[in-house]
């Protein structure tokens, strides 16, 4: 069941607290089970990409998919759901680019409540009561002081206020994904601290030559966050095969974190004007158990993986357990 979690006060944080007691505690079971299967050592699988996936569905190039959660939630809703019925144990919400400065692209930068709100809502529906919906939250796309023009304070007050519409619409827990610059994700913890103490994970993309673009690798990003989240990993990088070397690294210096992978299907390719991602299900299922061997407990997709992607990650992850101890991977970690 899932009632108890809809809210009507929508702008302040009062009343979501009175008005979902009963979804809080829906939540707290949810959660607890989601806890206890990782302290088992289960491997548990994620969805897939959003923005890819919404593209293929017609959603035009170059349009953020928060405007589909107000012009097609229904086809929101069926990618959901697709995941769900691949295997998927944690489904995001469709708010990567859901803070003010992103949405200001889409003139929606005044609706970050609603935007996260309806997101989390649509993923809530979908996800019942035993899959748990992830609310998602992507870079600011700003440089911070001193490199840019951004504040620290202003990065955080973005991210808190996208947590409070995300917490509001019913998520179990938060994401802060694709993370580059090492300060940036340290004021968006700070700032969605300030609203919530729900699970938080942060995980980076590695797509510069085993590095962020801001440089940062993933040894130095798993020490520096490991202590401030329950959760730390890599998501959308270049070649998939090089997350089993990103997981393995912060394993190496962060042992007892949970570890998160949503590698890409590759790079696109462009056929005709059709951008085409190129690794297959196959492909990526056996990325999937590279990665257990490498540490990884929450393993998903990120750009050009598809519900046939995660069905075949997760039939292959199916009984898998947290490796205890690391298989050395054949990775070549020179520069
Ligand atoms: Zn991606």
């Amino acid at each position: 069941m899932d009632s108890g979690t809809h809210i009507t006060d929508r702008d302040t944080c009062t009343g979501y607290h009175i008005q979902d007691r009963k979804g809080k505690w829906d939540k707290m079971g949810r959660i607890e089970r989601f806890w206890a299967r990782l302290r088992n050592g289960e491997v548990l699988v994620a969805d897939g990409a959003a923005g890819t996936y919404l593209q293929s569905q017609g959603l035009g190039a170059g349009r953020a998919p928060e405007v589909w959660l107000f012009e097609q939630p229904d086809r929101i809703g069926a990618m959901h759901r697709a995941y769900i019925q691949a295997g998927a144990d944690l489904i995001l919400t469709c708010t990567f680019g859901g803070t003010r400065y992103r949405l200001k692209r889409e003139g929606l930068s005044d609706q970050v409540s609603e935007v996260n709100r309806r997101a989390a809502e649509l993923a809530r529906q979908a996800a019942g009561d035993e899959v748990l919906v992830v609310g998602d939250m992507g870079p600011t796309g700003q440089l911070l002081k001193p490199l840019g023009a951004t504040t620290r304070e202003e990065v955080a007050e973005a991210y808190a206020e996208q947590a409070v519409g995300l917490i509001e619409g019913g998520v179990d827990l938060l994401l802060l994904e694709t993370m580059s610059d090492l300060e940036e994700a340290k004021a968006a913890i700070e700032g969605v601290r300030r609203v919530t103490d729900l699970a938080l994970i942060c995980t980076f993309s590695f797509d510069t030559h085993g590095r962020t673009m801001m440089g940062i690798r993933p040894a130095q990003a798993a020490r520096e966050m490991a202590p401030w989240v329950e959760g730390i990993g890599a998501n959308c990088g270049r070649d998939p095969a090089e997350f089993p070397g990103f997981i393995q690294d912060m394993r190496q210096v962060a042992p007892e974190a949970v570890l998160w992978a949503k590698p890409n299907a590759g790079l696109p390719q462009l056929v005709g004007a059709q951008a085409v991602y190129t690794a297959t299900p196959t492909d990526m299922a056996e990325i999937a158990l590279r990665l257990v061997a490498a540490g990884a407990q929450v393993i998903g997709g990120c750009c050009g993986t598809t519900p046939a992607h995660i069905a075949a990650m997760a039939a292959a992850l199916r009984g898998k357990q947290r490796v205890e101890s690391l298989v050395p991977e054949t990775v070549d970690h020179t520069e």
